[in-house]
């Protein structure tokens, strides 16, 4: 029976491991689809207290896993697929890999998914002109146009790299104001080879011969307007959804967009026992140091849990 069972392995699920290792409670991680997180996928992160020089998101997490493991943390590469509680108020973990986990505590930390937007050929175009990280497939389209849609700092971010290969990035936004965080927005706007696309959204995605991307239907959104925009690449930055789909089932209560609801003063869940942090109960903050932080309370959470479960 383990004691904490940490789910997921981004800003959130690497700090609650390095606290309960500390607290002696040996937590075991399963890592998910996407060992890293979010982060991984980003270039330089400026923001992140203690880097004044930036640090690469990528190599953030690898430090992060190298002081979780440091104290003791046990790691599994498996995707948990249902908690289910037991009468003896502990939980068994089920995963894709067919394994079967005991713990007295859970701490969530899935994080959260890129969105798309839903169009019909849009699923069978990644990897063929569609996608949702510039920092793993902006290198693929050098000396062409492409576009990011979207108007927040994500959009900005992925904006401004992709201007290091692209011969031009188009920057479609449904509104006529940016989003993102001020500075990004200037520095975004003040780049020379971003060209705004305002009060536009893409209708449809236009296919070469070949199967790949060679163009967007744009569509204005006040006249409704159509018109046809070349590009190789399209740049999907509109969000994320929470990765809450294996809780089904579990009784943790979400709110209508699926986010975990911590629902007392801590990071507790109605479901006693199992706690949440980061991204996949944080729809309002979303940074990487507000996910750390809350891991932190999520580990000190659990460890007075089983305190009083001790007596
Ligand atoms: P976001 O702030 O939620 O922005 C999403 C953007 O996509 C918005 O501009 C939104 O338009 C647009 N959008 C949403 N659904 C759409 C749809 N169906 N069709 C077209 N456009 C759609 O998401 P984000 O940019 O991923 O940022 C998430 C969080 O991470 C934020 O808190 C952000 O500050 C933070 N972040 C920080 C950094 C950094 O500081 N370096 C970098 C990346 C992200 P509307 O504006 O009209 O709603």
């Amino acid at each position: 029976m383990e004691n904490v069972i940490i789910i997921g392995t981004g800003c959130a699920g690497w700090t609650a491991a390095i606290y309960t290792a500390r607290a002696n409670l040996k937590p075991l991680v399963i890592a998910g689809e996407q060992p890293g997180g979010q982060l991984t996928t980003t270039t330089e992160v400026e923001n992140f207290p203690g880097f004044p020089e930036g640090v690469m998101g990528p190599e953030l997490m690898m430090k992060m896993q190298a002081q979780a493991e440091k104290f003791g943390t046990r790691i599994e590469y498996d995707l948990v697929s249902s908690i289910e509680k037991q009468g003896d108020g502990t939980f068994i973990l089920k995963t894709s890999g067919g394994n079967e986990r005991a713990t007295k505590t859970v701490i969530i930390a899935t994080g959260a998914s890129p969105r798309y937007l839903g169009l019909p050929n849009e699923m069978d175009l990644i990897g063929h002109g569609v996608t949702s990280c510039a920092t793993c497939d902006g290198a693929f389209y050098p000396d062409v146009p492409v576009c990011v849609i979207g108007g927040g700092d994500s959009a900005c971010e992925e904006a401004n790299f992709l201007t290091r290969f692209a011969s031009k990035v188009y920057l479609i936004h449904r509104r006529d104001e940016l989003r993102a965080s001020k500075i990004m927005a200037d520095r975004t706007l003040a780049n020379e080879k971003v060209e705004p696309v305002w009060n536009s959204g893409v209708s449809a995605y236009l296919t070469d011969e070949k199967g790949d991307v060679r163009a967007v239907t744009l569509k204005d959104t006040k006249t409704g307007e159509e018109s046809e925009l070349e590009v190789k690449c399209v740049f999907v930055a509109i969000g994320h959804v929470p990765n809450t789909q294996f809780l089904e089932g579990s009784g943790v209560e979400q709110d209508d967009n699926g986010y975990v609801l911590q629902t007392g003063q801590d990071t507790s869940t109605n479901v006693k026992g199992i706690f949440s942090a980061g991204d996949v109960a944080d729809h309002v903050y979303r940074q990487a140091i507000t996910a750390a932080g809350n891991g932190c309370q999520a580990a000190l959470d659990s460890e007075r849990y089983l305190a009083d479960l001790e007596g």
